[in-house]
Parts: structure tokens; sequence; C-alpha cells
């Protein structure tokens, strides 16, 4: 095994702004903890989904990102993130919130596609199998909508629905590693295209005891047709999960043909190398 890095870059964390984090999120206290747990990089990713009541005034959150940065300047990257979730669905607010404050990094992501639905609400007991099947039909729709016309900077959680439907004992019904990476095709293609970073998104591994999403065989397809971004996120809550399994996720990039991983500034892509750090 080699070496990887102890910079570790966490580009999807969400504070007391997301209505769904924990309430000791406050951005400095997110601060602290990220430089506790090695992180050198840090972005702030709060919820605004266009189909969901995951709303927060980018503006109000100034005062405090600023003032983190500040008091953090030289110990810590702090960029200022957004994860826009269905962009697509609305896309006059979606410019509106892009538009609020200078983002360094953009989230593109979807939840759910019925409305006021998160994937996660859903219970897969319930259904047939044509209709999770449906559903996921569904969802990749949606992903290939946003991956070919969103106005954003890192693809994440690429998977996001089959994490429920395992939770259900329902993940035979989708059997993604099995039927193969093609069906992401078309998506990871035109983020390829387009110079979007495929996020790794950790929180899978803590939360259900999976492999990362992507895990290492949709991380080699990406390679294997072009892929050549990557970026980590923990998508922590909670201030224990910042940085969470970073280093796995780095070894698996590694292992897929990636020496490299993206951050961003000023949504602005560069890299830096895996092995020798920040
Ligand atoms: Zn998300
Ligand atoms: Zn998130």
């Amino acid at each position: 095994m080699r070496n990887t890095n102890q910079m570790f870059c966490d580009l999807h964390t969400h504070s007391v702004y997301s209505v769904d984090a924990a309430r000791d999120m406050t951005i400095e206290n997110m601060c602290l903890s990220a430089l506790h747990r090695g992180i050198g990089c840090l972005a702030v990713t709060d919820h605004y989904d266009i189909g969901f009541d995951y709303k927060f005034d980018p503006v109000s959150r100034e005062e405090d990102f600023l003032s983190a940065k500040e008091k953090f300047a030289g110990r810590l990257d702090l960029l200022r993130g957004l994860e826009l979730g269905e962009m697509m669905d609305g896309p006059e607010e979606a410019d509106r919130i892009r538009s609020a404050v200078d983002y360094d990094v953009i989230l593109g992501s979807v939840h759910g596609r019925l409305p006021g639905l998160d994937y996660h609400d859903l219970d897969y007991r319930q259904y047939e199998d044509d209709a999770i099947v449906r559903i996921w039909k569904d969802y990749l729709e949606a992903m290939t909508v946003l991956a070919e016309n969103g106005d954003f900077d890192i693809l994440a959680h690429i998977r996001y629905p089959e994490r429920y439907v395992i939770r259900d004992g329902r993940g035979e019904v989708l059997d993604v590693e099995k039927k193969g990476c093609e069906m992401f095709e078309p998506v990871l293609r035109a983020i390829i295209r387009r110079d979007i970073s495929l996020e790794i998104n950790t929180a899978v591994v803590r939360k259900f005891g999976l492999q990362s999403d992507p895990g290492l065989s949709l991380l080699k397809f990406y390679r294997s047709i072009g892929g050549k971004h990557i970026s980590i996120g923990s998508d922590a809550h909670r201030r224990n999960d910042l940085g969470a399994n970073m280093r796995d996720a780095l070894e698996m990039a590694l292992a897929a043909g990636f020496e490299e991983i993206s951050v961003f500034s000023g949504r602005k892509i560069r890299h830096i190398s895996i092995e020798e750090g920040v």
C-alpha cells in the first residue's frame, strides 16, 4: 500500500445552515474539528434543494463564513460551497441561488423525483420489483439531464437512491454491481465532456457499511472511458463525520488509477497529487 497524503480535502459537508445538520455544526466548530481531523481543505456545501424544504439563504451565511475564513486563514483552506439539488426543476431559482454569492464550488445532486419526497423517505419494502426499477430509471434519466445541462462543478453521490433500496433489503432488484457500470455511462460521459468532477461520497460507508459511492468498479469504469477529475466528500452533517473514511477513499482512487484529486477555488478546478499532498 502506498502512502496517501496527510492533508485531506473534504468537499462535501453541511453546517447549521442545512436544516438536517447537527445544531453544533457552526462553521467555526466545523473548522476546529476539521483541523483536529487532519483536513486541510474544507468546503461547506449547504443544501439548497429546488424540490424540497432544504433551503437556506446564502447571503445570511456570509458573516459566519467570512469570520471563520479569517480566523483559520493559513491553517485551513475554507471553501464557500453549495449543494444544489434538482437544479433542472427550477432553472430560475437555481440561477438566483448560484449568483447570490461567489462560490468556490457547487455540487449538483438529485435527491428525489416525487414532489417533496427524498429517496430516503420511501419504503422500498412496499414496492413491486418493477416499481423499484422504474424509480431507478427515472433517477438515472434525471442525473443525465443534470450532467448534460447543469451549471455545477462536482456531481455528488451518483448512486444515491440505491443505498436506501439496499437499506430496505431490496438491493438485489437493482443489483447494480452485477449489471455493470454501463447504466451510468451517459451520466459519466456528460460530466467528462464538461470537465465536471465525480465525487467519491463516503457517507454510505459509515451509514450502511457499503463501499463508498461510487465504489471501485464504477470508479475504474469512469477512468476507462476518460474520467480525470475526482473529489472526495464525507457528506458530514455531524462534527465526528468530517473527513470520515477519507484515507480509504484515497486508497481506492489510487487503486482505480487516479493520482490526483480535484479542489476548487472561485469555481476553478485545480489538482493536487494524492501522494504528495497539498
Ligand atoms: Zn446530497
Ligand atoms: Zn450533502
